[in-house]
């Protein structure tokens, strides 16, 4: 009996959201399925406006990964890849040696930002956003 309260009270604590949630590019995947399913499909740019892109994507220009519908835009793949290559971050930190930090898939990710992302999760106890190793979602 003694196990089963464990795993109850773990169950309570992460919920079976909360440990889908983990790994950076579980984490990463989850969210996406998570908007579509709540807010649907990416279906013009909120950038450009085009309805003429083949396909358009939910971007995370702040990286936060919250699942709250203000830090998301849906983009085409042409903004998507200028928000990407934008010289300072999508919050307007700029990018310096300093904020500029490389992961090991060559993706540039703000320094800051990861702070705040960090910042963001221990304040809220958010499990496995993937701020540690997760920092190649573009
Ligand atoms: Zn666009
Ligand atoms: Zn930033």
């Amino acid at each position: 009996m003694r196990n089963e309260k464990i795993s109850d009270s773990l169950r309570g604590r992460y919920g079976p959201d909360a440990r889908r949630w983990k790994g950076d590019k579980a984490g990463y995947v989850a969210i996406h399925l998570w908007i579509v399913k709540h807010w649907g499909k990416a279906d013009h740019c909120d950038k450009c406006g085009t309805l003429e892109a083949s396909r358009y994507e939910w971007a995370n220009p702040g990286r936060l990964y919250r699942r709250e519908r203000v830090d998301w835009l849906q983009l085409c793949p042409s903004c998507h890849r200028k928000l990407d290559a934008k010289p300072s971050c999508p919050n307007g930190h700029e990018y310096t040696a300093e904020t500029t930090r490389f992961n090991t898939r060559g993706h540039r990710m703000c320094r800051v930002c990861l702070r705040e992302r960090r910042k963001y999760a221990k304040a809220n106890k958010v499990q496995g956003v993937g701020f540690e190793s997760g920092e190649d979602v573009s």
